[in-house]
């Protein structure tokens, strides 16, 4: 697989967690931004089955877990609202460097006191007589945004409404108003840094609206259905390396003169994590087919993310118990595995609000409608 091969060569862990902007451009040269940006707009236009197997490739090919989340946060997010929902002009301008890693794109919807709730959101596009918005709030968590040239945000012009009062704008970061960091420490995907961005008075005009007005929840459940399934392709592709280093820790190390595979208690956990390695990417597979053919995510997304995240978080437990303290170290990279994979329930939504989607399409909270009974024939 050339992308695991790609990632294996260029993309090795680089031992410190500063954001590598020069890999960022070699990922550039290989085609990863591109990948999915129409032709037209200096991408290769590829399909999402497609964009799918390059992450799982570049999630095998690299324990740098934050490098490559950060690399789908921006192709999958960003870029997907942007292809869906930008002007012409938005697009040629902007697309064009996203794909040569000369701008780098974030997308802040999250905020310190509204993340699974969308609808509660407080930063605010207030329409000024000349008929520009001030925009004025905080977001929380924004992947990428201390590096950013870019970003797509969400702001309500109209509160009363929630979800719909809700609107989408992309801007340059440096514009007046706009304020990044500090940088927010982590759990794990460190080399992939985030932060708060605060907007005070941050002018913004008409060109600078990404879809209409009161449009941006129908933008940002676009982007996120869609990047639902395919943002966990990389850890896919990662849970398929835990595998690899648990079966050599298995055959490698020895206890009571034989090798820990040998012991059933070994063995039928690294089967189960071939199974949901397996299960997981069947998924995701779907879930880029159903997308390339036009159909609906909601289900195939929300079924895909909450398989590959918990069970990436399973895999990389066990992975632990099978590596015993060298497990419990640095040095063995499987610790690092666990804290990374851990992300993973919470970015793009959480693991509850996946069930509450999957729920909903199963219809489990409408309340079966009896017949009336009817009346008594009258004699
Ligand atoms: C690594 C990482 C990167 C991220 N990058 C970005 C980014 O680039 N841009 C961005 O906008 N955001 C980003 N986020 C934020 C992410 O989208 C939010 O963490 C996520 O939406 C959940 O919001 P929250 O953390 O505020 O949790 P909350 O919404 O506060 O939820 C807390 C708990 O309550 C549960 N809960 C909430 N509502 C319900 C419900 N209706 N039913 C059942 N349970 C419920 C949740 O499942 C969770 O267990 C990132 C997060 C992480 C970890």
């Amino acid at each position: 697989m050339a992308a695991a091969e790609f990632a294996a060569n260029q993309l090795a862990y680089p031992g410190t967690d500063q954001f590598d902007q020069v890999r960022w451009l070699k990922c550039a040269e290989f085609g990863v931004q591109g990948l999915m940006i129409p032709t037209e707009y200096g991408g290769a236009g590829r399909s999402a089955v497609e964009g799918a197997l390059t992450f799982e490739g570049l999630g095998l090919g690299t324990s740098d877990n934050g490098f490559v989340f950060a690399l789908s946060s921006q192709s999958f997010a960003m870029q997907r609202a942007l292809v869906t929902a930008g002007s012409e002009e938005q697009r040629r301008h902007w697309l064009p460097k996203l794909a040569a890693g000369s701008a780098i794109g974030c997308f802040a919807m999250s905020e310190p006191e509204a993340g699974s709730d969308t609808g509660a959101i407080t930063t605010t596009a207030t329409l000024n007589p000349d008929g520009t918005y001030s925009l004025n709030g905080a977001k929380a968590w924004v992947t990428l945004s201390p590096v950013a040239d870019v970003i797509v945000v969400f702001a309500t012009t109209d509160p009363s409404k929630g979800h719909w009062g809700i609107t989408a704008f992309i801007l340059e970061t440096d514009r007046a108003g706009i304020s990044v960091g500090p940088l927010q420490p982590k759990m794990g995907l460190n080399t992939c840094p985030f932060a708060e961005v605060t907007f005070t008075d941050c002018r913004v005009g008409g060109t600078d609206l990404l879809g209409n007005v009161g449009a941006g929840g129908s933008v940002f459940s676009g982007a996120v259905e869609a990047e639902r399934a395919f943002l966990y392709a990389a850890q896919m592709g990662s849970m398929e390396r835990v595998i690899n280093l648990s079966i050599q820790r298995a055959r490698s190390r020895q206890a009571y003169g034989q090798p820990i595979g040998k012991f059933q208690g070994i063995s039928h956990k690294i089967a189960e994590m071939k199974l949901r390695h397996e299960s997981a990417r069947l998924l995701i597979y779907k879930a880029a087919e159903l997308y390339d053919r036009g159909g609906s995510m909601t289900m195939a997304g929300a079924l895909a993310k909450l398989q590959t995240s918990e069970m990436a978080v399973q895999s990389a437990l066990d992975a632990m118990r099978i590596h015993g303290a060298a497990g419990y170290t640095s040095e063995a990279g499987v610790e690092a595995e666990l804290r990374d994979a851990i992300g993973g329930l919470s970015y793009s939504g959480t693991s509850e609000i996946a069930r509450n989607l999957i729920a909903r399409m199963l219809r489990v909270d409408r309340p079966i409608r009896t017949a009336r009974p009817s009346k008594p024939p009258e004699v």
